[in-house]
């Protein structure tokens, strides 16, 4: 039963982390460099036709705001994405972390413009002439330099403002820069003539709009970038072929200032600037960028130069910071050949003379950064590949572990893959001795593939153990399930991959051995170069690329029963052996009142037992007040204090200010009844970290059947509730998120019904605040939002108060209330209290901080009908908060 319920646990745990995995969509900013317009109409058809949705990205895009550099503003992060034209080399120039990711205009629309009547049309006539421009433009570069090559001096008024093209009309000047796609447009409308000079036609080309990210981003999140830049090309590429369409997008979601004809006169001349009939859409050419950095070098905007190598995504992306000497090395070699464990799925294996595995898709990785080809030289088991790299027929072995006898040929990189050591038994070999202790294993065969590292390491930690080297990983499993071995070794990784494949009812996994065994690549010794290119190629490896490596070969969902089976297997065997000691110990106490004469002898079972239980279960022992009488070695070690800081004291010299005391009070009614209490527990160490544990606690009797205290046996859980508490809580904030609220409000409605109770549920909105993201950035808006919730979480202390991120800049609180006064009283003080954070909002049209609007719904569970009707209800008045003038509570 008692392991039923855990595994039923444990699969509810699996489910939620999965579902993370699965919906999870990752927040970017897009920061745009001028407001919505045609000229960013790529990036709204990736947004709106969901193709940013396809690879997980959810993009807020933002218009310029003329208060801040735009570039500055991705440089800062407080956006990912950015568009800069050309100008963006000036920001590389100056060292700032800029990266291209892709050009979009492959030129750029700034040019001059004059009347057709003033018969002024090239460079050669504005000797002289007046132009008006914005002081430090950058945008007109090219402008300027063509000036400059030409030999002709306009005279530079930097007084430019956007309605100039009005002055050409009436004759204040002759010329004004122009962006090709907007002032033409004005002029084509009231029929006047004009004359474009582009600097295009005198041998400035320069990109226009770009799309940029930060260094930071490039760096952390180089898959991210790839998606992105994907779903934007996609999108660019609808946006060229439905203009229309997209036109009335913009005009009807996005931006309503330009004119319908406008936008479509717009559509039409960026599309020349794209120009994707003759370079395909997003081309970077390093040459390109050379000649521009070059122009700007000659009209001495600088004198230094950058490498153009970091300054482009693509190349940014492979860059492994080589010295000359190990660039040398790799120019001579041409190409590195290796060997690998031809059976050693999912790692590696070959199949029809092919490398296949986990180890493949990292080397793919590695060849592109390396920038040679990595060639495999077959072979047909372990020790022949051991074999071949110590006799140099090949250069590297893919996959291993270090051991002194191979130190002798081989040079060992950092670990990039990571996997316990488990052992394998037939399912219906439970005994105690399988506990993870391999000392148990004393007169068993135990079957490990010969050659591997962990013999010789096993062998030397326990010499008692009986290792038999099989063939491969299947040869073992087999031997295991013919009872020809007791046991079986490798990485929990392989064993649960060929078990799931082949041995699913036969086989299970039930202890493990050993803490992570590291695996890294071994490289021959005499060409120590190797060892360091291939670490620079590990050590730039990204939680992404393995991320993405590990999900494709360790498919782990809900939808296949029989992945989820062999996780199951693995939880169950651990609790199986912790279920088994429990049973001892309970017992053994209960037969200590039954049969006092038995009393030493049993003693003497328990103490044999006595060592393996002290190291490995946590537990420990009190009197009927709590005070602790003994504790085992595994709760010293979890507790982190020593057995005389813990003798005497109270148990709760471990409680987690975390805990909600309702649970204590169940705990101690339970065993004050004389019943066995067991739960989840989150616990203090004598440093402050946390841990939990899922605690059973039974009361313990002396000879003469008199209750003397209480033992408590516990399984460490932290991992699991880590996995848990990630899944349903909001990154940002750290309150429940919006997932979580689906899942519990339903079993909240529900017990309030049964128990007839009178619940709230209050959701809550800032107000204005795209206003105070826009006037203070993103990043303050994540600090806002931070302390909003924290009030939350400071009212929501009692048993029965929850609250959660339910979106964006929207919160709720779910809350059982006596009546609907009570309940607005409670919401009202919050509603206060965070008016009383005073977080200055300049521009909230209700106060000078930040403050919320509330609908709350209060009534007895009866009357709901469900979760979506509780919520509508709240919704609604939310929004009429809102109408009447927000900072505001409006309730039912
Ligand atoms: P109202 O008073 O009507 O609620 O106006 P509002 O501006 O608050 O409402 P609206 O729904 O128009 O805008 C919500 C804004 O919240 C949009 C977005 O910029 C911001 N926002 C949403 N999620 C986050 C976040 O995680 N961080 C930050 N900084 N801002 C966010
Ligand atoms: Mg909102
Ligand atoms: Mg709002």
């Amino acid at each position: 039963m008692r392991v039923a319920g855990i595994l039923l646990k444990s699969k509810i745990i699996l489910i939620i982390f999965f579902i993370t995995f699965s919906y999870s969509k990752e927040k970017v900013t897009l920061q745009l460099k001028w407001f919505h317009q045609f000229q960013f109409a790529g990036y709204y058809v990736a947004k709106e036709k969901g193709y940013y949705d396809d690879v997980d990205l959810d993009v807020e895009i933002k218009q310029r705001d003329l208060k801040y550099n735009n570039i500055q503003q991705v440089i800062n992060n407080e956006a990912q994405y950015g568009v800069a034209d050309s100008a963006l080399l000036l920001n590389k120039i100056k060292d700032e972390p800029v990266v291209i990711v892709a050009a979009i205009f492959q030129h750029s629309p700034n040019v001059l413009i004059t009347l057709k009547s003033s018969d002024i049309n090239s460079p050669y006539d504005l000797d002289n002439k007046d132009i008006l421009t914005y002081a430090n433009n950058t945008d007109s570069f090219a402008i300027y330099a063509m000036f400059k090559k030409l030999g002709i001096k306009p005279n530079f008024i930097e007084k430019k403002d956007p309605y100039d093209y009005m002055k050409l009309i009436n004759h204040e000047v002759s010329v004004t820069p122009a962006y090709l796609s907007n002032e033409p447009f004005y002029l084509k409308e009231k029929n006047i003539p004009i004359n474009i000079i582009n600097p295009r036609n005198y041998g400035f080309d320069l990109y226009g709009d770009m799309l940029f990210t930060n260094e930071n981003e490039a760096i952390n999140h180089p898959r991210r970038v790839e998606k992105f830049k994907e779903a934007t090309l996609k999108g660019w590429e609808y946006a060229l072929k439905h203009k229309e369409e997209v036109v009335q997008l913009i005009y009807n979601k996005y931006n309503n200032n330009k004119s319908i004809e406008h936008l479509r006169f717009e559509a039409n001349s960026i599309e020349d600037m794209i120009d994707e009939k003759s370079i395909p859409l997003g081309t970077i050419d390093k040459g390109r960028l050379k000649y521009i950095s070059d122009l700007y070098k000659d009209y001495g905007l600088f004198n230094n130069g950058f490498d153009i190598k970091d300054f482009i995504f693509e190349e940014f992306k492979n860059n492994l910071n080589l010295t000359k000497e190990e660039l040398v090395y790799i120019k001579n070699k041409k190409e590195i050949t290796y060997c690998i464990d031809p059976n050693w799925m999912p790692f590696e294996e070959i199949l029809d003379s092919k490398h296949t595995g986990i180890t493949l898709d990292y080397f793919k990785i590695f060849e592109k950064k390396i920038g040679i080809p990595l060639k495999l030289v077959p072979t047909s088991s372990w020790p022949e590949s051991l074999f071949y790299v110590e006799n140099r027929k090949c250069d590297i072995i893919s996959l291993l572990a270090e051991t002194p006898k191979r130190k002798e040929f081989l040079d060992f990189t950092n670990s990039y893959i990571q996997s316990p050591l488990v052992i394998v038994t037939r399912n219906d070999e439970l005994f105690i001795s399988e506990i993870p202790d391999i000392s148990n294993l004393k007169n068993k065969q135990i079957g490990i593939v010969k050659d591997y590292a962990y013999i010789d390491i096993l062998k030397k930690k326990y010499p008692n153990i009986n290792i038999y080297e099989v063939k491969n990983v299947e040869d073992g499993l087999n031997k295991v399930k013919n009872k020809e071995l007791y046991g079986f070794i490798d990485t929990l990784t392989t064993v649960s991959y060929v078990i799931q494949n082949k041995f699913i009812s036969q086989l299970k996994i039930s202890g493990k051995i050993d803490e992570n065994w590291n695996l890294g690549i071994g490289t021959r010794n005499d060409e120590p170069l190797l060892h360091n290119i291939f670490n620079k190629a590990i050590n730039t490896l990204t939680f992404e690329d393995k991320q993405l490596i590990f999900n494709k070969w360790i498919p782990i969902n809900i939808g296949n029963f029989t992945d989820y089976k062999v996780i199951a297997l693995w939880v169950l065997g651990t609790i199986f052996i912790f279920g088994i000691i429990l049973y001892v110990f309970i017992s053994a106490n209960m037969k200590l009142n039954k049969e006092i004469k038995k009393r030493e002898e049993i003693e003497k079972r328990l103490l044999s037992f006595n060592k393996l239980i002290d190291d490995h279960i946590i537990s420990s022992s009190t009197d009927l007040k709590g005070y602790i009488t003994d504790v085992s070695n595994a709760f010293c070690k979890i507790s982190k204090y020593s057995r005389e800081e813990l003798i005497g004291k109270n148990q709760n010299i471990v409680r987690h200010p975390d805990m909600k005391s309702e649970v204590y009070k169940d705990l101690w009614k339970t065993i004050g009844e004389n019943k066995i209490w067991d739960g989840e527990l989150k616990d203090k160490a004598k440093d402050g970290s946390a841990y939990w544990i899922y605690t059973t606690i039974s009361p313990k009797y002396d000879e003469f059947n008199n209750k003397i205290g209480y033992i408590s046996i516990k399984q460490d859980i932290t991992d699991k509730k880590i996995i848990e508490e990630i899944s349903i809580k909001d990154g940002l904030t750290n309150i429940y998120n919006q997932r979580y609220f689906s899942d519990f409000s339903l079993k909240f409605l529900n017990s309030s019904k049964r128990n007839k109770q009178h619940i709230s549920f209050v959701i809550l909105d800032i107000d204005y605040f795209k206003q105070y993201n826009d006037t203070y950035g993103h990043q303050e808006g994540d600090n806002a939002l931070r302390k909003v919730a924290n009030t939350l979480k400071e009212f929501s202390l009692r048993s029965d108060d929850y609250c959660f991120r339910l979106g964006g800049e929207e919160f709720g609180i779910l809350f059982k209330s006596e009546n609907k006064d009570r309940a607005l009283h409670f919401v009202f003080m919050i509603l206060k209290s965070i008016e009383k954070l005073e977080i200055e909002h300049k521009n909230s049209k209700v106060s000078q901080y930040i403050t919320v609007s509330m609908g709350l719904y209060s009534d007895y569970a009866n009357n709901i009908i469900d979760v979506d009707d509780m919520y509508r209800k709240a919704d609604k008045l939310l929004y009429s908060a809102k109408e009447s003038g927000r900072n505001r509570v409006v309730s039912n």
